[in-house]
C-alpha cells in the first residue's frame, strides 16, 4: 500500500496528539484533489488540511496532517482520533471497488502502525451529521475478513502454516470438505477480537 506524500505549506504550527484509540471516517461530500481540501481548510482559518488521510475514488491515498499530530475533523474527538476522508458524496453515490479496498488497507495499515486494533467510527457516530453518507460501506469496510484473520492468526502464532495452506485450498474451492477445525478457531479468534 502506498501513501502519497504532499508538501503542504502549513498556516501555523501543528500540535502533537498524546493519545490514539480510534479512527473516524468521513466523506468529502464532493470531489477534487487533496490540495483543494487543504486550501479550503486554510480558508476556514485552520492550520491546513484537517484530515490525516485522503482516499480518492481511484484508490490513491494521500497523506494529510502527520499521523501523530492533532487533526481537525471531529469536534471534541480530535485529541484521540485519526481522520480519514473519502472523496465523493455517499449520500447519493456508491463507492468504487478501488476506493473501498484502499480504505480497508489503510485502516489495517494504521492499526499495524500502532500495533493494536483501534475503534472505527463514522463521523455521524460522534455528532449529528450525515457524514460519511448513508451509502458508505461502513460494515463491510470495518469487518475484518476471514482470510485476513487467518493471516493475522498465523503471524500471531495462533495457527500453523499448514492450517493457512488448508484454508487457502478451501477458499480456492480445490478442497470440498470444509475445514471445521479452522473455522472453529477463526470464530473463536473473532469473538476474542470483537
Ligand atoms: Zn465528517
Amino acid at each position: 500500500m502506498e501513501v502519497l506524500d504532499v508538501n503542504y505549506r502549513w498556516n501555523g504550527s501543528l500540535s502533537a496528539r498524546s493519545k490514539t484509540d480510534a479512527i473516524v471516517l468521513h466523506h468529502r461530500a464532493g470531489n477534487g484533489d487533496v490540495l483543494s481540501i487543504h486550501n479550503g481548510h486554510i480558508k476556514n482559518g485552520w492550520v491546513g488540511i484537517g484530515y490525516h488521510f485522503y482516499v480518492r475514488k481511484d484508490g490513491s491515498i494521500y497523506r494529510g496532517r502527520p499521523i501523530d499530530k492533532m487533526g481537525a475533523h471531529a469536534e471534541g474527538h480530535n485529541n484521540h482520533t485519526i481522520g480519514i476522508c473519502f472523496e465523493g458524496n455517499f449520500e447519493n453515490e456508491e463507492m468504487s471497488k478501488e476506493q473501498f479496498e484502499a480504505g480497508r488497507e489503510l485502516i489495517n495499515h494504521i492499526e499495524e502502525c500502532y500495533g493494536k486494533r483501534l475503534a472505527v467510527y463514522r463521523h455521524s457516530d460522534l455528532m449529528a451529521t450525515a457524514c460519511p453518507g448513508k451509502n458508505f460501506p461502513f460494515d463491510e469496510m470495518t469487518k475484518v475478513s476471514k482470510d485476513e484473520l487467518v493471516t493475522r492468526m498465523h503471524r500471531d502464532g495462533v495457527i500453523s502454516r499448514e492450517n493457512v495452506r488448508n484454508w487457502e485450498l478451501f477458499l480456492s474451492g480445490k478442497v470440498k470438505t470444509p475445514y471445521k477445525y479452522i473455522r472453529t478457531i477463526i470464530e473463536r479468534y473473532q469473538k476474542l477480537n470483537d
